[in-house]
């Protein structure tokens, strides 16, 4: 008689599996069957990578570049990135102490497990991104949600955070531009974080991967120039696949103090190894060849901000939906509290009964709003809200 197999691991038991990425391929296989179904769901660029870093990425290819890399990635990127970070934000760092790794998903959680212990509490703002809450457990420490709403415009206040600071308190999170809101701190906003920080001895990761899409003038800030006290416990975690349409190359960077950097560099090498080689030389071209990545940028972000007033303007129409006009990343958020659904129920039906997909806020731990991508075309756009007001007017009734 053979035994039943012994349970899965608490870490496989504990995980909740992304429900964007759930969504997203729900709404992708309707579609492969033949639904006409309007997506709002994806959490990437519709744009392609420019054709000067994937002709980089060839060359490499072409000459050879095969081989492992060193672990925190090749020499002339890791220069490259401490360029970029000097000449958009005047902030020097020796490329010692830059990372790079497979994807910023992956900086981010080597970053959580290089400060995080088992018994720390990590301070989280929602909405958040759905990732954060996942790796911290995973780090066997404990998420300490903090909601910040549409009455704050999704931004943490500092009260907010000072309420929520405990002695175990070892990492608060802060994305700007935010995923999923769009939301863009400014930066006294952010100083006023940041003295919060500093007083709890707290470190931070600063997740700006949205960073080179902003609108309406907003301008990002690098969390770790606004001082040397709050630089020296700041992590910046960024990367290639938002700002540049390089989803699938899997490349994302970390930018730390150099004790973080190092421990971030170990656990890696333990981990993943290195970044695929020959994709980081396509990540040098987009850094190196700035005019053309910049007018590759520039035409993505021009496409962006049409949609996202264009959505807006639709979305501030439908009768009892309300959305703040955020001026970064390609969300929005609109509040749907008004409809008295659970937003995981109006999300379902909104894809069964009219073919929209768009993502429940409950899953960036915001009840009561949708995340909307507008990553995608203004055909889809124009067609998915005059169905998503259909929907609406069908509920009020
Ligand atoms: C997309 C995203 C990332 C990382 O994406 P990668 O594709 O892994 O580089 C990190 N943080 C946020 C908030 C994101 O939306």
């Amino acid at each position: 008689m053979s035994q039943a197999p012994a349970p899965l691991s608490t870490w496989a038991r504990n995980i909740a599996p992304s429900p964007t990425l759930a969504v997203d391929a729900k709404a992708k296989a309707l579609l492969a069957a033949g639904e006409d179904v309007c997506g709002f769901a994806a959490g990437e660029p519709d744009f392609d990578t420019p054709e000067h870093i994937k002709e980089a990425c060839i060359a490499a290819l072409k000459a050879g570049k095969t081989k492992y890399a060193p672990t925190p990635g090749i020499e002339p990127l890791r220069q490259a990135i401490a360029d970029k970070y000097a000449a958009d934000y005047g902030l020097k760092v020796a490329p010692s102490q830059v990372i790079v790794s497979p994807g910023g998903k992956f900086s981010c959680y080597l970053t959580i497990l290089a400060v995080c212990s088992p018994g720390d509490e990590v301070i989280i703002p929602a909405p958040f991104w759905v990732s954060y809450p996942e790796m911290v457990k995973l780090a066997g420490a404990t998420p300490k949600i903090v909601l910040a709403d549409d009455t704050t415009g999704f931004r943490l206040t500092p009260a907010m955070l000072e309420a929520a600071i405990t002695p175990r308190t070892r990492l608060i999170i802060i994305n700007s531009p935010s995923n999923p809101t769009g939301a863009v701190y400014s930066r006294a906003e952010l100083e006023a974080i940041a003295a919060v920080a500093l007083r709890h001895n707290c470190y931070v990761m600063s997740d700006e991967i949205y960073e080179h899409l902003t609108y309406d003038g907003a301008t990002p800030t690098c969390f770790a120039t606004l001082g040397a006290d709050i630089g020296a416990r700041t992590i910046t975690v960024s990367g290639f696949s938002k700002p540049y349409a390089m989803t699938g190359w899997r490349l994302g960077t970390t930018v730390a103090p150099a004790p973080i950097a190092k421990a971030v560099a170990e656990l890696q090498s333990q981990t993943s190894s290195n970044a695929t080689t020959f994709a980081q030389y396509g990540a040098l071209a987009a850094l190196k060849e700035k005019e053309k990545t910049r007018a590759a940028l520039a035409q993505m972000l021009a496409a962006f901000d049409r949609r996202r007033k264009f959505l807006h303007a639709e979305l501030s129409k439908i009768p009892g939906v309300r959305c703040l006009l955020a001026q970064g990343a390609f969300y929005l958020f609109p509040n749907i509290s008004s409809f008295g659904l659970k937003s995981e129920e109006f999300c379902t039906r909104l894809l069964d009964e009219q073919k929209v997909a768009a993502v429940h806020g409950s899953a960036f731990g915001a009840e009561g709003y949708l995340r909307l991508s507008y990553a995608t075309s203004d055909e889809i756009i124009a067609k998915g809200v005059s169905r998503l007001a259909k929907f609406c007017s069908g509920l009020s009734k």
